[in-house]
């Protein structure tokens, strides 16, 4: 088709451009739409797949877990073994190295921080003793990560992020030589928000790390683990654990996840893997915390997946709505987008995410017109530390959450925000 770049346009081009987008954008404003793409929730169909999982237990059911424990009362402080069992088969993990936590694994990443600070790493200086503890962010990632860090007084480091993970040049030279660095923030799989995938070269790299501090863990956060949205084109990810003890570096990785995205964000279950050193470490404090977590809800999940292809199929029918929505963006963004030169988008083949960049030092402002037309997006910024993008140009969109059509609304509304921000922009810098 016949596409001008905005970078090729002349003055009068753009100026002409920005009338009639002027037009069409406050015919968007008349529609006064009230939407919000900014948090990676599940829409409510999503969340109504997993309603028969409130059938499966009942006033008359036998609440004993197989080894006749009652899941009602205290006790078994790291999780019933069946529930080890179906976590350890989505984690691709020995259930032997399976603690199961309560209901969310961004509070387990905040206890393990917690815990490093007041108590310390096996056996190493509590980080509240230490002057400087600093943490490695590859970015754009996930803010709530960085809210953690940041809530700790650590200093946070950029990391620039690839299509093949992290920047592993960066990251072996700062760990080796820097021992008040405690820890780095990983996605590894559809991260969060681009949906890239680490390569094995670069999973390799990160289990042979030779990090100056003993007491330097890598948080693994594989919350997409089986988040695929096709049934053919998977991203694959090499297991961390095994890598770290082929490495000799069984202890280096601290590995979470979750069903908040498989069940219910508000009551699924979250888990652990690591290693058995790092378990007793982390039990013995876990043991002052809690004399157990929800059981009921641990047995609940078990007898309502039976094992992993009981998940698997479900997370089927959770791509079967996810995949059109993330399809839709990625058309409207091809066909308003796509060969005018003004930005970038990501087509993740699993996860809640697409990262968009725009033109340096126009996201904000995007996101500022997609809010005054209605559109709440993530904050510009808030895939970096300190929500602070160097370049002002990132943008997560979160397609899950509303429905297919105000989705489309909302993408071509932000495609317009796109143009009209970046004709602004390119026309500022002629004078
Ligand atoms: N990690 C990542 C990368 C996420 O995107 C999310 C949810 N947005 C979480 C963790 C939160 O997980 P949970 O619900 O288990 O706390």
């Amino acid at each position: 088709n016949n596409v001008k770049k905005y970078t090729e346009m002349s003055k009068d081009e753009l100026k002409q451009e920005l009338v009639s987008l002027k037009k069409e954008y406050e015919r968007y404003q008349a529609m006064e739409m009230t939407l919000d793409m900014s948090r990676g929730k599940p829409c409510k169909e999503q969340l109504d797949l997993s309603m028969g999982m409130m059938d499966v237990l009942s006033s008359d059911s036998d609440l004993a877990c197989e080894d006749g424990t009652d899941c009602r009362n205290y006790g078994v402080l790291t999780g019933i073994d069946e529930a080890k069992e179906l976590l350890s088969d989505m984690m691709e993990n020995n259930p032997d190295n399976i603690i199961i936590f309560g209901n969310s694994s961004l509070n387990v990443m905040y206890d393990c921080i917690s815990r490093s600070f007041t108590h310390g790493v096996m056996g190493n200086t509590p980080w509240c003793k230490l002057d400087k503890v600093k943490w490695l962010c590859p970015a754009p990632g996930y803010d709530r990560h960085f809210a953690i860090t940041e809530y700790f007084g650590i200093e946070m480091i950029t990391v620039p992020m690839s299509p093949e993970g992290p920047d592993m040049d960066m990251i072996e030279k700062l760990v080796s030589e820097d021992e008040s660095i405690k820890g780095i923030w990983c996605v590894p799989k559809y991260s969060n928000p681009q949906g890239y995938s680490y390569s094995d070269v670069t999973v390799r790299r990160f289990a042979n790390l030779k990090p100056a501090a003993h007491d330097f863990r890598i948080y693994w956060d594989n919350a997409y683990g089986i988040h695929h949205l096709y049934d053919k084109e998977q991203d694959y990810l090499i297991e961390i654990l095994a890598e770290c003890k082929k490495a000799g570096n069984p202890d280096l990785v601290y590995k979470f996840a979750s069903t908040s995205k498989i069940t219910f964000p508000g009551s699924g279950i979250a888990a652990m893997a690591t290693s058995p050193n790092n378990m007793e470490d982390i039990v013995k404090q876990m043991n002052f915390q809690t004399i157990g977590h929800d059981k009921v809800n641990q047995l609940r999940h078990v007898r309502y997946f039976k094992d992993i292809h009981g998940m698997v199929e479900h997370m089927k029918k959770q791509a079967d709505i996810l995949r059109p929505k993330f399809e839709a963006v990625e058309n409207i963004f091809e066909e308003n987008l796509g060969g005018l030169g003004i930005g970038q988008w990501t087509n993740p083949k699993g996860g809640y995410f697409i990262s968009f960049d725009s033109l340096p030092g126009c996201a904000k402002s995007i996101v500022a017109y997609c809010k005054k037309a209605g559109v709440k997006l993530t904050g510009a910024g808030s895939t970096y530390p300190y929500h602070k993008d160097p370049t002002d140009s990132n943008i997560r969109i979160a397609p899950t959450y509303p429905s297919l059509a105000d989705l489309k609304t909302a993408a071509t509304l932000f495609t317009l925000c796109v143009k009209y921000v970046s004709a602004e922009k390119l026309l500022s810098t002629m004078n």
